[in-house]
C-alpha cells in the first residue's frame, strides 16, 4: 500500500503546537499491516487508520513507530516513507498469516523482539497506541516495562460481534483480554459515541476512561467529480443502476444480504451491483458469495471488481448511485466517509457511525436493519431519486467535511498529551524508584 506524503498541508494553530514538545509515538498493530492489502479479511479499516494516523501525527513532527509482524517473506523490513516515520516489521512465529488464536501464542516473541529493539537503539517512548485486541495485550507489557501511558483502541467489540452474529463466536481468550484492558489501560479510544456506551456496556469501562475521537478520510483522495466520466472508465452504461459496496469479504459484513436485496430490486431496475475487495477468488468467503450469485440467478449483475486500492476507489463511488453498507456489526465504517466525500448516497443500518452521518433524505437512508427486505427499500428510495431531483452532490459531501484524518490526527495528539500531562503529575506525587519497582513487579505478576 502507498504512502503519499501531504506534508505542507499543516493543521491549523501550528505556530502554537509547535511550542511543545515533539512526541515519540509507538503504535503497535500486530495482525493488520498498515502496508497490507486493502479488503482482505484481516486488513481493512484499522490498517487505514493506522497508517493515516501515524503518517500525519508524523507530519505534525511527531515521531512515530509503527510496529506489525513480518508475515510474508518480501516486502517487510523497516520501511521510512519519511525521516520520522518507520514502519518496523518484527518477527513472531512463522512468516504467513496465521489464524488469530495461533497468533497470540507469538505475542510474548513478538513483545521480546520490539523490547530488544528498544533498547539497541537506545529509544524511549512517550506513549503507546495499541489496536485490536491481540495488540492491545502487547500494550499491557509496554505499559508495564517501559512506564509509558497506554492508549487503546478495540477497533471491534469481541462481546458485542458474539452478540449480534452468533454464527461465528469470538473466542473466550479475546473476551478476557479485552476485560484486562479495558480495565489497565490508561485511555480507550472510541471512534464514535455509540462505540462508547458499547464499551461501557459489554466491558463495564469507566466512562471517564474512553474518549470519542472519529475515524477520518483523505478529503483530497474521496471527492466528487464527472459521474459519466467515472462510469466510462468502468465500462458502465449511462442507463445502468449501480449499487456499490466496498470492504472485506467477511460474514459480519452481510454482502449475503446485500445479494438477497438485490435479487428483488432487479426486477424494478436495470441493476449492476460491483462487489469491491474480498479475498482470494478460492477463498471460502468469495466461494460463498458466488455460489449465491448463482442460487440467485444474479451472475449477470453482478461483478466482482477485486480489490482496489484507495487511488481507484474514488472513480468507484462516483459511477455508483448509492453505496450499500449492509453489515449486522460496524465499529466505524470509513466506506461511509469515502461514499458521503464523493457525493454518493448510503444505504444502511444504524450500524457505526453511519447514524451520526447519513440522513434520510439527505444523503442516503438509514434502514431499520440489515435485512434484505429492508436494505431493499433503502436502496428502492434512493434509485427513484434519480428520476426525480437527485440530491445536490454538494450537500451529500458536507457530512464528511470535518472528517479530513489531519482533524482527527490533531485530536489523537492532544488524547496522548492530556495523559502526559496526568503522567508528570503522577510522578511528581510519588519517587521515580517507587514507581519503577511497581512496574517491574507488575510486568513480572502479567508475564
Ligand atoms: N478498501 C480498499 N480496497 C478494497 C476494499 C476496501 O481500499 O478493495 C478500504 C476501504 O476503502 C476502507 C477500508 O478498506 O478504507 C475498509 O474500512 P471499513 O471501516 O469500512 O471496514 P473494516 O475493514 O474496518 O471492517
Amino acid at each position: 500500500m502507498e504512502i503519499r506524503s501531504t506534508a505542507g498541508k499543516r493543521p491549523e494553530r501550528e505556530g502554537e503546537r509547535l511550542k511543545q514538545k515533539a512526541l515519540k509515538i509507538a503504535m503497535i498493530s500486530i495482525h493488520s499491516d498498515p502496508l497490507g492489502e486493502l479488503g482482505t479479511r484481516d486488513t481493512g479499516g484499522m490498517s487505514v487508520y493506522v497508517r493515516e494516523i501515524g503518517r500525519r501525527l508524523a507530519e505534525m513532527g511527531n515521531s512515530v513507530d509503527i510496529f506489525t509482524r513480518v508475515d510474508r517473506l518480501e516486502g517487510v523490513g523497516t520501511i521510512r516513507p519519511f525521516e520520522n516515520f518507520r514502519i518496523i516489521h518484527l518477527p513472531a512465529g512463522p512468516a504467513q498469516p496465521l489464524p488469530q488464536l495461533i497468533l497470540f501464542r507469538y505475542l510474548a516473541e513478538f513483545f521480546r523482539n520490539l523490547d530488544l529493539l528498544k533498547q539497541r537503539e537506545g529509544t524511549g517512548y512517550d506513549v503507546v497506541h495499541t489496536h485490536y485486541w491481540l495488540s492491545g495485550q502487547i500494550g499491557r507489557w509496554t505499559r508495564k516495562r517501559w512506564q509509558v501511558p497506554h492508549v487503546f483502541m478495540f477497533h471491534t467489540l469481541g462481546a458485542l460481534k458474539n452478540r449480534v452474529f452468533g454464527s461465528e463466536q469470538e473466542p473466550d481468550l479475546r473476551i478476557r483480554v479485552e476485560n484486562r484492558l479495558t480495565a489497565e489501560c490508561d485511555l480507550i479510544s472510541a471512534g464514535t459515541t455509540r462505540d462508547k456506551e458499547q464499551i461501557i456496556e459489554h466491558y463495564g469501562a469507566a466512562s471517564e476512561r474512553i474518549q470519542v475521537v472519529p475515524c477520518g478520510v483523505d478529503l483530497e483522495c474521496f471527492r466528487p467529480s464527472a459521474r459519466s466520466h467515472s462510469r466510462t472508465r468502468l465500462g458502465l452504461t449511462r442507463g445502468e443502476r449501480v449499487v456499490l459496496y466496498v470492504g472485506r469479504f467477511d460474514p459480519i459484513k452481510g454482502v449475503d444480504r446485500l445479494l438477497r436485496a438485490a435479487a428483488g430490486l432487479r426486477r424494478e431496475f436495470p441493476l449492476q451491483v460491483l462487489l469491491v475487495g474480498g479475498g482470494e477468488p478460492a477463498s471460502s468467503d468469495t466461494r460463498m458469495l458466488r455460489n449465491l450469485c448463482v442460487e440467485l440467478s444474479l451472475q449477470d449483475c453482478v461483478t466482482f471488481a477485486g480489490r482496489k486500492t484507495h487511488a481507484d476507489l474514488p472513480d468507484y463511488y462516483r459511477a455508483a448511485d448509492v453505496l450499500v453498507l449492509p453489515s449486522y456489526y460496524e465499529s466505524f465504517g470509513l466506506v461511509v466517509l469515502e461514499a458521503l466525500a464523493c457525493g454518493t448516497p448510503v444505504v444502511a443500518a444504524p450500524v457505526g457511525v453511519v447514524p451520526d452521518l447519513v440522513r434520510s433524505g439527505v444523503n442516503g437512508w438509514v434502514v431499520a436493519d440489515n435485512t434484505p427486505e429492508h436494505l431493499a427499500d433503502g436502496v428502492r428510495r434512493v434509485l427513484h431519486m434519480r428520476n426525480e431531483r437527485r440530491w445536490p452532490i454538494e450537500t451529500i459531501r458536507q457530512a464528511a467535511a470535518n472528517y479530513d484524518w489531519s482533524h482527527v490526527a490533531a485530536s489523537i495528539e492532544v488524547q496522548y498529551r492530556g495523559l502526559l500531562s496526568k503522567k508528570a503529575a503522577l510522578c511528581h506525587a510519588a519517587p521515580e524508584s517507587h514507581l519503577s519497582r511497581c512496574g517491574q513487579q507488575l510486568y513480572l505478576n502479567c508475564r
